[in-house]
């Protein structure tokens, strides 16, 4: 992997105004994952000029990145669309935020994280071949998955061009015992960092820009950008986030959260954040393996 591996990243990106990572160069060259070893996985939900989900898994000091516009389905009956962009660095994978402005301006939320084991010894073949078949061991999503490259919409006639690009992927979901019909997205909509929905993100990490949508109602000026996130925001119907811990109240907070949350049979992030051992440098979360009910939810 050269220098020049997040160039595109790079390009699209203004880091004097988006507190968006830019990425080591040397983290770029330590990280060479090889073979059937785990390496980072994580899903950022993006609320951007429309709502989706960043696939992304860690391979040759890169993110490669999918943006899947419904989201994971842990239903081995759907195939979630998953366009190909541009790879992050490794650093992104810890990102939530606001993105003020410019590209991907609006909120990051991170949803899922963890790791992918790939299920070949050659991921770059398996890349080529567009035909990527992982096992994932995150909070929300587990198991058996496969990445596969389309063959373009317009390709199905013979003699008739196809309208590939090479950027159009399907996310599936393998059978096996994490799979069931569940909307996973809805199921646990919230940010495994910190507990958060989109609003407490916001209110966190930017409560000018909130307080910017509340202005704009009252008819003051401001930045069109923020507000135009903030107003995004505050148009979700989103269920209630557990409340971001501060330093001081982190601990009796989280404990008091996770017991309510688990009496409702809620969320299944809600879980312990368990230890992160470090191995080789990769973040390897220990597996907590709730079991996701197989029907619609609440146990207790
Ligand atoms: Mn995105």
């Amino acid at each position: 992997m050269d220098d020049m591996a997040l160039k595109t990243y790079r390009e699209k990106r203004n880091f004097s105004r988006s507190p968006e990572p830019t990425g080591d160069d040397a983290v770029v060259r330590a990280r060479q994952a090889t073979g059937r070893q785990p390496r980072f996985f994580c899903v950022q939900k993006h609320l951007a000029t429309a709502l989706h989900y960043d696939f992304r898994i860690e391979h040759d000091g890169v993110l490669l990145s999918w943006a899947v516009p419904k989201g994971p389905s842990i239903n081995t009956a759907d195939k979630r669309l998953a366009m190909h962009v541009e790879d992050h660095p490794i650093e992104y994978g810890e990102f939530e935020g606001v993105i003020p402005d410019g590209y991907g301006a609006g909120v990051v939320m991170l949803w899922d994280k963890g790791t992918w084991t790939p299920e070949t010894d050659d991921v770059d073949a398996a890349l080529a071949k567009g035909d990527l078949k992982m096992t994932i061991e995150g909070y929300k999503l587990k198991g058996s998955w496969v990445l596969v490259r389309t063959k373009g919409w317009g390709a199905r006639r013979p003699g008739e061009k196809p309208a590939e690009d090479g950027k159009s992927w399907l996310l599936i979901k393998h059978k096996d015992e994490w799979a069931g019909p569940i909307d996973i997205t809805t199921f646990a909509p919230n940010s495994v960092k910190s507990g958060g929905n989109f609003k407490d993100i916001l209110l966190t990490g930017a409560p000018d820009v909130w307080h910017s949508h509340k202005k704009a109602a009252g008819g003051t000026g401001g930045d069109a950008a923020l507000r135009k996130i903030a107003e995004k925001v505050a148009a979700l119907e989103e269920p209630a986030g557990e409340p971001i811990a501060t330093a001081a109240d982190a601990k009796p907070k989280a404990a008091k959260t996770r017991a309510a949350t688990k009496n409702a049979g809620a969320d299944v992030p809600a879980a312990p954040k368990p230890r992160v051992p470090k191995r080789g440098g990769a973040e390897v979360p220990a597996a907590p393996k709730p079991r996701v009910p197989k029907r619609g939810g609440a146990k207790a």
